[in-house]
């Protein structure tokens, strides 16, 4: 495992990560390319789960500005302060939200990716109204129809999509998915973006470190990455 330090720009034994960055940056482009896409309609997520401020902050300052948390906790300790240094930041939530938590992640967050459930759209109109923010949202959806995954099924986002705008007056802008590890990702990413397709939603969150120019190439306006940037986290990190 790599030694962490607390600036990698005054340590040549740290990995590059602006290096890595570009890098990522470099197979967006490539793959806009091969699909005659333009690259400004992909965003790159950084997914920065588990990496501190301190390693976050040079990478903003070479103009990486979006990135991704899976949990609220770390993100109010992580962003804050980030935030009032960099406000050009967008956050996003890509994690299960408690609906407890809605709050949080509504004051928080300028996306949150994880909306899956009738309670947690409840919660969110709820805080929406309260604190006059409209965060943009993204339904979960779990293409692979993993017990252990969240999301709402294939076959319920349809009338989920709708019920969040008609009832809960939600911001829906698109759908995230997280293809099950092992499984061939192409048909998750066909799929997530035909239910997009049909619903009128334009986002489309879905490609990580090993599969994001396959997702572009399927219509992803969000990659999400993070170990190709930051390198490998702990094992328990894992995505759900
Ligand atoms: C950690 C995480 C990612 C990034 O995964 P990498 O394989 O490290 O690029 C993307 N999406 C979610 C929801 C995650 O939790």
């Amino acid at each position: 495992m790599e030694m962490e330090s607390r600036d990698p720009r005054l340590c040549g034994a740290m990995p590059d990560r602006g290096a890595a960055l570009r890098k990522v940056q470099d197979g967006i482009a490539r793959a806009c390319a091969r699909v005659s896409r333009d690259v400004r309609a992909v965003s790159l997520v950084a997914a920065s789960k588990t990496v501190s401020a301190d390693m976050i902050a040079p990478l903003i300052e070479l103009g990486q500005v979006v990135y991704g948390e899976n949990r609220v906790q770390e993100a109010k300790s992580k962003w804050p302060a980030l935030k009032e240094r960099f406000p050009e930041v967008e956050l996003h939530l890509l994690g299960p939200l408690q609906s407890n938590k809605a709050r949080e992640a509504v004051s928080l967050c300028e996306v949150i990716q994880s909306l899956d459930r009738r309670s947690l759209a409840e919660a969110l109109a709820r805080e929406c109204q309260r604190q006059a923010r409209a965060p943009k949202l993204f339904i979960q959806v779990n293409t692979g129809l993993e017990s252990q995954k969240a999301g709402v099924a294939p076959g319920d986002a349809d009338a989920f999509v709708a019920e969040c705008r008609n009832v809960w007056g939600l911001n829906v802008q698109g759908l995230m998915c997280i293809p099950p590890v092992g499984d061939r990702p192409e048909k998750h990413f066909l799929l997530l973006a035909e239910l997009a397709r049909r619903n009128g939603l334009g986002c489309l969150s879905m490609g990580m470190s090993a599969d994001f120019m396959l997702a572009i190439e399927h219509g992803a306006t969000h990659v999400r990455v993070g170990s190709a940037i930051f390198g490998s986290r702990p094992k328990l990190e894992v995505a759900t």
